[in-house]
């Protein structure tokens, strides 16, 4: 079942578990951390990729494929795959292709737990990383890449600046540079974006936002579109296109083709790191998957019916949403989103970040969970949670400033969200 065929409400109800005559009409969950087969041949040739199937699901299990198969289908790829968390699936397409002395790009406005682990983490095993305006112009983004670079990097919408990513040009830029553009689709989810369709070679979620949408179970996916060419750059990209001595010497382009990038991420870094999704992560993903295209658009009405009620009331100093006439990002979210963003906005109070923190605690309706984009409304304060550990400098490149509020708008009645917003209001004005 693949986005050719159906449309996304379809894919995203039924894609990815099609049951046989006698089957479960439910995706089952396959609780086995083993696999049976008959004779010792038979498993010999699953360890030499000489065939495929289960044997172990610290590499894969069917219902974890099955999901994302589903996820696949929805964002237009070839292949993909679960991870145990998001911020296992931005490491894994890094570090599928960059190992020590290599360097990327990635946009500065990030998840701040994404920023850490670029900037010190992967720094850690040798991988550098140059962090990049993405509103700069194409010329000046170029300037960052070294002969060295191996991979653009940015969110479709930033994580918590809303910043809306221009992704035609970011295509442009790395496939100038002979590099894949890797970008994570978390926020708007393939029900308002599908990046492949704007140029972008391989998709990561967190899959513990939108896509679980009831905040049940932390999970990443990675999606490959099959679109980059790998051998083309072979020199920069030996891990997929040089003998792989962990097999017995095979080359993951050339046994796998379009299935490279994803088959060498399960059987190298699965195998030996390990972060896979729990199959029980994965049933409860699916079922959250079913109703991701109706979830989505009632995410976006009321976050801009909150955006619009924020934006009118004298007390609140700023708000971003590019669904506003008038956001700096409009125009780019009319043209990449234009079925909606998401649910996520961000503002400020006049009096600064002290007010913030007051009007959050005054909230009732609304709770304050390091969490974002599930189905209960929420808020953070980011420069003192998710972003404590940067700088002032790096907060200001990552779009965070001190007074920001992020404020998830769940999918409650809409008229409740603005009446706990009117009483936090009323109460920290008084
Ligand atoms: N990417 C984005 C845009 C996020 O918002 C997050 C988490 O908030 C992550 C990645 C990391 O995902 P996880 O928390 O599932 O590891």
């Amino acid at each position: 079942m693949n986005k050719k065929e159906f449309s996304r409400e379809t894919l995203c109800v039924q894609a990815g578990w099609t049951p046989k005559k006698g089957e479960p009409r439910v995706l089952p969950v396959y609780q086995s951390t083993t696999f049976k087969y008959e004779t010792s041949e038979q498993m010999g040739k699953l360890f030499d990729l000489e065939e495929s199937g289960y044997f172990y699901t610290r590499l894969q299990n069917p219902t974890n494929d099955a999901v994302a198969a589903k996820i696949t289908a929805l964002e237009g790829g070839v292949a993909g795959m679960l991870t145990s968390s998001g911020q296992a699936a931005s490491f894994y397409s890094i570090f599928n292709i960059c190992s020590s002395g290599d360097h990327f790009i990635s946009a500065s406005a990030i998840y701040g737990g994404t920023y850490n682990l670029f900037a010190v983490t992967l720094k850690k095993l040798g991988i550098e990383v140059t962090f990049v305006d993405q509103d700069a112009d194409e010329a000046e983004i170029a300037k960052a890449f070294r002969p060295n670079t191996r991979a653009l990097f940015a969110e479709t919408i930033a994580n918590p600046g809303l910043a809306v990513l221009d992704i035609e040009k970011f295509a442009r830029i790395a496939h100038g540079q002979g590099v894949p553009l890797i970008i994570d689709n978390t926020f708007a989810t393939p029900v308002n974006c599908r990046p492949f369709e704007w140029g972008a070679d391989i998709v990561i979620h967190s899959t513990t936002k939108y896509m679980d949408g009831h905040a049940t179970a932390v999970g990443g996916a990675i999606v490959d579109s099959g679109n980059f060419d790998w051998d083309k750059y072979a020199d920069k990209f030996p891990g997929l296109t040089t003998p792989d001595e962990s097999y017995h010497g095979l080359t993951y382009t050339k046994a796998f083709g379009k299935g490279a990038f994803i088959t060498k991420a399960t059987v190298q870094l699965m195998r030996d790191l390990g972060a896979i999704q729990s199959p029980q992560n994965a049933f409860l993903l699916n079922i959250g998957l079913e109703t991701l295209h109706l979830r989505v658009p009632r995410h976006c009405e009321n976050a801009l019916e909150v955006a619009g009620f924020l934006a009118k009331d004298e007390r609140v100093a700023w708000v971003h949403y590019c669904g506003l006439k008038g956001d700096k990002y409009y125009e780019l979210g009319q043209k990449y989103l234009p079925d909606g963003s998401c649910g996520v906005l961000t503002f400020g109070l006049k009096g600064g970040r002290d007010v913030s923190v007051r009007f959050m605690d005054s909230l009732k309706l609304v709770a304050i969970v390091t969490h974002v984009a599930d189905a209960r409304s929420c808020v953070l304060h980011p420069a003192s949670h998710t972003h404590r550990q940067l700088s002032g400098e790096q907060l200001v490149s990552a779009g965070v400033q001190p007074d920001l509020i992020r404020f998830s708008v769940g999918i409650e009645n809409v008229n409740d969200i603005i009446t706990d917003i009117k009483q936090a209001l009323d109460s920290i004005s008084n």
